[in-house]
């Protein structure tokens, strides 16, 4: 049976890059060998990395003075590596859920932490919206989808200091003003190729400012002077995220993905919205996430949560059961999720509407 894949991460991908990378598991680049057992520094790999780096830049517009890099440790390590390299003394971060928190918590390691606004409040069902960022942090760090309570922030923000982000979820789901951010990261295994691989775009004029001594293998600066090969880079994972990358070029890039990720979300919203059986955990439209919906039976109806579930199961549908903290329902409906998966799940609903 045809499966339709709603998990988080690792989630979905195009056809595609799964094709390519079954290929390259027997014969990579006509070499006779297995993706997985070159050199990363032979000439084959270096243009599969050459090209991803690339492509990246060229479907995310990212303006010169800008070094992209694939790394390892997933965007956790992230929430480390930023404050390590650029936090001199405080730093203020929207608090936005769990990611958010957990990000918060390492910086704690290197200085001050401000929390500029949080959504707990509501069990993070909202973006906070009207907050002040202190004249004197060295960036504000955001979460621009927040996989787990299934909000989005779907603009670029100005802001008057640094911004740094952690688009692990939504990044490639719609073009974004990178020249407005000094820092982005996200691990890959959310809408870009399987988990082993975190992608970092940096703005090289905002490193080497702290006067922190950085140990070698976390200090960016080293992964930007090496090109992301200063040791074994996760080669399979890279391999796959080029595959993607290539199979979004050729489908119309980001602005492309865009239109669909919100007809793809129009449709589902609009069925949550309708469906009595059903309430989307985020009430404000504006908020609601294009990459994670997440929803719970209506009051009244909560009894009825494991038999949509097992009638959703036999119809294929797999990943739907909501994080632990959220509860009900998530389906994530990433860049490679096709239109038709969300289809079913809308006509499951109507048909379980109409059994009770
Ligand atoms: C999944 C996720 C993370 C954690 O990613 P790892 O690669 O597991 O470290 C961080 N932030 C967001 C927004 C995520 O969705």
């Amino acid at each position: 049976m045809k499966k339709h894949n709603f998990y988080a991460g690792p989630s979905v991908l195009p056809e595609y890059t799964k094709q390519k990378v079954a290929e390259a598991a027997l014969d990579f680049a006509g070499t006779g060998l297995s993706v997985m057992e070159v050199s990363h520094r032979g000439k084959e790999f270096v243009a599969v990395m050459d090209e991803a780096i690339a492509l990246v830049k060229e479907l995310l517009n990212v303006p010169e003075g800008y070094s992209v890099l694939f790394l390892q440790g997933g965007a956790s390590l992230q929430f480390l590596m930023v404050p390590y390299n650029l936090m001199k003394a405080k730093a203020a971060y929207l608090n936005t859920g769990a990611w958010a928190s957990k990000a918060m918590k390492e910086a704690q390691f290197f200085g001050e932490v401000v929390e500029v606004a949080s959504s707990k409040d509501k069990n993070f069902n909202y973006i906070p919206k009207s907050y002040e960022v202190p004249a004197d942090v060295d960036y504000l760090h955001i979460t621009t989808n927040n996989t787990i309570f299934g909000t989005e922030l779907k603009s670029d923000p100005d802001v008057p200091v640094r911004l740094v982000a952690d688009m692990s979820s939504d990044i490639f789901s719609r073009p974004i003003d990178v020249a407005k951010y000094d820092l982005i990261y996200a691990g890959a295994q959310k809408n870009l190729g399987p988990s082993g691989a975190t992608l970092v775009i940096v703005k090289d004029d905002v490193l080497g400012k702290t006067g922190r001594q950085i140990p070698t293998m976390l200090d960016y600066q080293i992964h930007i002077k090496n090109e992301s090969m200063f040791n074994t880079p996760s080669t399979v994972a890279v391999f796959a995220c080029l595959q993607t990358l290539k199979w979004l070029k050729e489908n119309g890039g980001v602005a492309e993905m865009e239109k669909v990720n919100i007809a793809k979300a129009d449709l589902l919203y609009g069925e949550l919205d309708r469906n009595k059986l059903f309430v989307p955990t985020v009430p404000a439209a504006e908020d609601r996430s294009r990459m994670n919906v997440t929803f719970v039976m209506a009051p009244g109806y909560e009894a009825l949560e494991k038999e949509f579930l097992d009638l959703a199961t036999a119809k294929g549908m797999v990943g739907l059961k909501g994080h632990r903290s959220v509860g009900g329902f998530r389906a994530s409906t990433y860049n490679a999720l096709p239109l038709e998966s969300v289809q079913a799940l809308v006509d499951a609903m109507k048909e379980f509407e109409a059994i009770h």
